[in-house]
């Protein structure tokens, strides 16, 4: 029988496809792929044949046929088709990063996955203008900025409704509170957690493996060992397509004196105009600017 599905987890050449019938098949991918050199990621949508027999011994096990096109992928974590990346800081212990903040939001946006920030820890308040100064940054820039707090639950039911219906993943430094938000959104989710990972046998976690968990119409990747994605390895390594990632920047591209501008100082460069006429927020151009002499400093051996 064939059947469509949504990769929930790859480990060891092995997948697990969540298949339209409700069930969990173990799969293996045909030999085509390999050639192709095409790896299967969690969150691909594919097409698998439940009689081929890949192991007599697995009950549902099926072969994946099809790999229907890719939204995006992520090299690091390995995921596709992703919707959401929350990208998650905390107002106070640890304090923003801004930086990484940018950078992440960059490699969404780059990869056309929707940004959104998450600032917890709201309930440790004890400078209201500071909370301001990050949101007004990030409205400015069109990014969508939720303020949390995981003790009182404020803001939660906010960032629950996003994830209904979507592939999202969570992003931030450790001890941002990334699992208490987790907890304070799916109050069962470890016990979830636990009954797939049961499901679906196979192995530990390690750092190359995501694995989506079904939650609330919605799948939440769970990506351990990552705190920050990978701007060398998401598509962020071309200081010419930096730009892209700055969606705020986008109404003054193009429009700068100097067609070879990189919008880092130049004269007659559109997007610092837009800066000091406060349509661009100085913080956003400085990340801007310290990811683009971050990226030419970095060597083609140091890629990929
Ligand atoms: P993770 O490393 O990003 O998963 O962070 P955790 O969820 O483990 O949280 C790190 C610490 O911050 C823990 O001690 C949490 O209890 C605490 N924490 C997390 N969220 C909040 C919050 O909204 N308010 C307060 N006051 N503490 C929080
Ligand atoms: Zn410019």
């Amino acid at each position: 029988m064939k059947l469509s599905g949504l990769i929930i987890k790859g480990i060891g050449g092995f997948y697990y496809v969540e298949a339209d019938d409700g069930k969990i098949y173990e799969c293996r991918a045909r030999g085509k792929f390999r050639r192709e050199k095409i790896t299967p990621y969690a969150g691909d949508r594919v097409f698998i044949d439940t009689d081929a027999i890949i192991d007599s011994e697995i009950e549902n096990s099926a072969a994946i046929d099809e790999i229907c096109e890719r939204r995006n992928h992520l090299v690091r974590p390995p995921i596709a088709n992703l919707d959401n990346l929350f990208v998650i800081s905390s107002l106070k212990d640890p304090s923003p990063d801004l930086l990484l903040i940018d950078k992440n939001i960059a490699a969404a946006t780059i990869n056309d996955i929707e940004p959104i920030l998450v600032i917890t820890k709201t309930d440790l308040i004890d400078n209201e203008d500071y909370l301001k100064t990050i949101k007004e940054i990030y409205d400015k820039a069109n990014i969508k900025c939720i303020t949390v707090s995981n003790v009182t639950n404020k803001g939660i039911d906010e960032v629950r409704n996003l994830l209904r219906g979507k592939i999202s993943a969570f992003t931030g430094n450790s001890g941002v509170g990334k699992s208490s938000l987790l907890n304070a959104i799916f109050p069962d989710f470890k016990l979830k957690t636990g009954e797939t990972s049961k499901k679906l046998g196979r192995g530990r976690h390690t750092t190359r493996e995501v694995e989506l968990h079904k939650i609330d119409g919605g799948y939440v990747a769970d990506t351990p060992g990552f705190s920050a994605f990978d701007i060398v390895r998401n598509g962020m390594n071309d200081k010419e397509q930096l730009i892209y990632g700055f969606s705020d920047f986008m109404p003054y591209f193009g429009k700068c004196q100097f067609t070879s501008c990189t919008h880092t100082g130049e004269k007659g460069c559109a997007v610092k105009e837009a800066m000091e006429n406060g349509e661009i927020s100085e913080q956003r151009y400085r990340s801007y600017a310290e990811m683009y002499n971050e990226i030419k400093g970095i060597k083609s051996w140091q890629m990929n």
